[in-house]
């Protein structure tokens, strides 16, 4: 039963350590939404990471820069 549920947990760890991270936009100061819509990810973000700022539409890269 465990084993079955492993991948899970290591899904739901990643959430967290995602979550954990706050970043800040580089333009506008706002915190990046750590979650978001996968239709509003552009090709370069599922490529390389990174975030889209909701507030001024900044991209950024997984450092937030
Ligand atoms: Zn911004």
């Amino acid at each position: 039963m465990l084993f079955v549920m492993l991948p899970f947990l290591v899904f739901a760890a990643f959430l967290l350590y995602q979550a954990s991270r706050k970043i800040d936009c580089p333009d506008c100061g706002a915190p990046l939404p750590t979650l978001m819509s996968p239709l509003r990810k552009t090709r370069r973000i599922w490529r390389d990471g990174g975030y889209l700022c909701a507030r001024c539409g900044c991209e950024t890269d997984v450092a937030g820069k």
